[in-house]
């Protein structure tokens, strides 16, 4: 099962796309995750995509593409993957095409995440990150039990640089700018399933699963 979840900063899209990666044992490729990683770890690549993360642009393709590439044709994604937060652009989602072509795999659904604009600030201003292990919490809907203390492994929370309300403009902008096209890409390709996020996650995952659930069936029924 190959899934894009795709959508704006903040619309919950990747708490979902954890939840159904460990229910349907498939990996969650997250690139704004990796490239957090090699940002942490100082590789070159992460040096270069620094500064882009912080103002709240999207990295160049260059940066960006190689490492999302490489992970879904490792063998932790060979049962699976969701894709969260790649592509964010048409050319990055053309690279994945090739990609998938030329290892003869499809992609079967792209989940299309919408939320009212207050919804996401809410959501994003909110959001904090344990700077020790990197789970995430939200200060009103998954607070800790000790303020700013992560539950699992006892380091300070803190709130990502790209979280702050001013870039959090700028991200919507680039993502109405960039991103949002590809909804008319994927819907052309008839893959395209539109999740409204505005009610609460439990019911919101069961949408997804009820999708999935049927797609899987009407895959096997037709073999
Ligand atoms: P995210 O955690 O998905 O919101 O990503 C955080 C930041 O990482 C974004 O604001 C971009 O700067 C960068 N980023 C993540 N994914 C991509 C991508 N597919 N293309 C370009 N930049 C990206």
């Amino acid at each position: 099962m190959r899934l894009i979840f795709h959508g704006p900063p903040g619309v919950g899209k990747g708490t979902q796309a954890e939840r159904i990666s460990i229910v349907k044992k498939i990996s969650h490729v997250s690139s704004g995750d990796l490239l957090r990683a090699a940002v942490d770890a100082k590789t070159e690549i992460g040096l270069k995509a620094r500064e882009y993360i912080e103002s709240g642009l999207l990295v160049p393709d260059e940066l960006i593409v190689n490492i999302v590439s490489d992970t879904i044709n490792s063998a932790e994604c060979e049962k699976g993957f969701i894709l969260d937060g790649f592509p964010r652009n048409l050319s990055q989602a053309k690279v994945l095409d090739d990609a998938l072509e030329n290892s003869g795999k499809i992609l079967d659904r792209v989940f299309s995440f919408t939320a009212a604009e207050e919804v996401i600030i809410m959501r994003i201003s909110g959001r904090r990150m344990c700077k020790g292990c990197g789970a995430h919490y939200h200060q009103v809907y998954s607070p800790t039990l000790k303020k700013n203390i992560c539950d699992k492994c006892g380091s300070d929370l803190v709130q990502r640089k790209d979280d702050y309300p001013e870039t959090i403009k700028v991200r919507l902008k680039v993502y109405r700018e960039q991103t949002e096209e590809l909804i008319d890409y994927y819907n052309q390709k008839n893959i395209l399933v539109e999740v409204n996020c505005n009610g609460n996650k439990a019911d919101i995952q069961q949408s997804i699963l009820a999708e999935l659930n049927s797609m899987l069936k009407r895959k096997s029924d037709a073999e």
